[in-house]
């Protein structure tokens, strides 16, 4: 009768909620899963912020983690080496503090250590972000990555960056612990200098390296977002749950490692020409690249100049470059890193059946389509996903089972696709008269009974199987089904064994079979005296 509806399940709830709060604040309020009552919530009671002992144990070498990324990217030598080695500094130090926190919390406390925070100066699609997830990969810590142009959009600044620390122990599943050793990557940092001719960029600017400095520093983040409501929900409850008493939630950002980066356009321009006028005998053009041999001669003042604050850069010690990566480069990409595209490709096309294998001269001149993209290893996708996209479509479910992609196919795909489709057709019409014959031998096995199929009748088959969309065997039992019976009339009446199935017996099964069979009884029948 008029019963109340099921209370919603929290998940149920949370979308509601969610959906009316968009609807009557936008998206001034977030409603998130940051912290979830069985994940951050029932952890972090137990194992309150700080006390990390149990939870991360750092013990590679600057040459292992070179050695992991290496497994996966390609070029940017000096870059993997210069994070290996800030990566164990960092987290070498963070060992170091743990231990001393134990055997004397004083001297921990005072310790002075400069956080090993890196700038990535890179043009994009050079390998990045590629990089810092692998390491994060390699030492089971989470990463969170951000552009620091949407900071500086929303006008929320002091907000929006510390959900990145919040974000941190989502990755972590809710281990607030862990997620205090996490690494936060920001992109496009360039877009955050302050520029003398873009007032309300410079201000946005300024403010955002504000804030993003005092999270680099040593700060606490509480756990829950003040804008949240979700959050401030489940705090309420557990306040209530303690009889009142409200509990303390914060992350502490002592341990997590920054590192942020961007294309930094005009630094180039700027550092070739200081060094132009300066040296004489030094190439006078400015640099289309940054490259190693320039960054040498990239300078904190140079970081300063080009709109940064200098406390925000002095908070990042580490600087490196990636390099452009070239036509070869994209090539070795394809070969040689465990995280090729093409292997994404020959899934894609295994789950059609279909096996796909790359000819080398194809790869060299699809490398060579992707770096006229200038976006890096990103220009791969684009230049695969035109080329194959056709292919994916027309080939899927055409018979055909192998794709050789050679530099003809790169060159010509229409042509080729075209001939693949076609010989696609006939592999496919070949794998059906050959069921269509099996079928035919098992009846023969089964039955005691020969039968063997007219070419019309074979070329009949085919083109039904196809029109009804039935596989061989389905549509062979489904036409013959009364053969067994009336055949072996036959052989009883005529003790005929063998039988010559013709197109007719595949377009009016029935007919043919009852005339065989009226035949065998009356062997002078009307119709053959003529
Ligand atoms: P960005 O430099 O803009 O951060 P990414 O690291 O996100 O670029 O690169 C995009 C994708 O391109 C990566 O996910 C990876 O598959 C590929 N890639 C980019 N650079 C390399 C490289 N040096 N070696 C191997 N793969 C790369």
């Amino acid at each position: 009768m008029d019963q109340n509806p099921p209370f919603p399940s929290p998940e149920e709830l949370r979308s509601k909620l969610s959906e009316f709060m968009q609807s009557n604040f936008g998206d001034k309020v977030s409603f998130s899963t940051i912290a979830q009552p069985d994940a951050a919530g029932s952890d972090t009671e137990e194992k309150p912020p700080g006390d990390t002992d149990e939870v991360f144990e750092f013990g590679f070498l600057p040459r292992d983690i070179k050695a992991h990324l290496d497994r996966f990217v390609i070029k940017q030598d000096e870059a993997k080496k210069v994070l290996s080695i800030a990566v164990c500094d960092h987290y070498n130090h963070v060992n170091y503090l743990r231990r001393l926190e134990r055997e004397d919390a004083a001297r921990a406390e005072g310790t002075e250590y400069a956080k090993q925070n890196v700038i990535l100066v890179g043009p994009t699609g050079v390998g990045k972000t590629y990089l810092i997830k692998h390491i994060a990969e390699l030492l089971k810590v989470p990463f969170v990555k951000a552009d620091a142009t949407k900071f500086s959009e929303t006008g929320y600044v002091g907000g929006d960056v510390e959900d990145l620390v919040r974000e941190l122990v989502q990755k972590a599943d809710g281990d607030v612990a862990l997620a205090q050793f996490g690494i936060i990557y920001i992109d496009e940092i360039d877009k955050i200098a302050a520029s003398g001719n873009m007032v309300g960029r410079d201000v946005s600017g300024r403010g955002v390296q504000t804030t993003l400095l005092k999270l680099m520093e040593d700060t606490d983040v509480p756990a829950r977002s003040a804008n949240d409501l979700q959050s401030q929900l489940q705090a309420a409850f557990e306040f209530q749950k303690r009889g009142g008493k409200s509990k303390k939630e914060t992350i502490s950002t002592r341990h997590i490692l920054f590192v942020v980066s961007g294309a930094f356009e005009r630094l180039k321009q700027q550092v070739s020409r200081r060094i132009a006028q300066g040296q004489i005998g030094f190439n006078a053009e400015p640099r289309q690249v940054m490259d190693n041999e320039l960054f040498q001669h990239v300078t904190t003042q140079d970081f300063i100049e080009y709109g940064f604050e200098p406390e925000f850069i002095g908070r990042l010690p580490v600087r490196v470059v990636c390099e452009e990566l070239s036509a070869d480069d994209l090539y070795k990409i394809m070969k040689f890193s465990e995280g090729s595209i093409l292997r994404q490709y020959e899934r894609a096309f295994r789950a059609y059946g279909i096996e796909i294998s790359f000819e080398d001269e194809a790869l060299h001149l699809i490398a060579e389509e992707a770096a006229k993209e200038k976006t890096g290893a990103r220009g791969l996708l684009t230049v695969w996903e035109k080329l194959l996209r056709d292919f994916k479509y027309h080939l899927a479910g055409s018979g055909l089972t192998q794709l050789r992609v050679s530099s003809e196919l790169v060159r010509e795909p229409k042509q080729v696709l075209e001939r693949l489709m076609a010989e696609g057709h006939e592999q496919e019409n070949a794998a059906l008269v050959q069921n269509a014959r099996a079928f035919a031998d098992q009846f023969g096995r089964e039955h005691g009974l020969q039968i063997e199929f007219e070419e019309g009748a074979l070329n009949r088959l085919v083109e039904r199987a196809q029109a009804e969309r039935m596989t061989m065997p389905e549509l062979c039992a489904h036409l013959f089904k009364d053969y067994q019976f009336g055949l072996s009339l036959v052989q009883k009446n005529t003790g005929q064994t063998s039988f010559t199935l013709t197109r007719e017996a595949v377009e009016a099964p029935d007919q043919f079979l009852s005339e065989l069979v009226v035949r065998s009884h009356y062997p002078l029948a009307p119709a053959d005296k003529n």
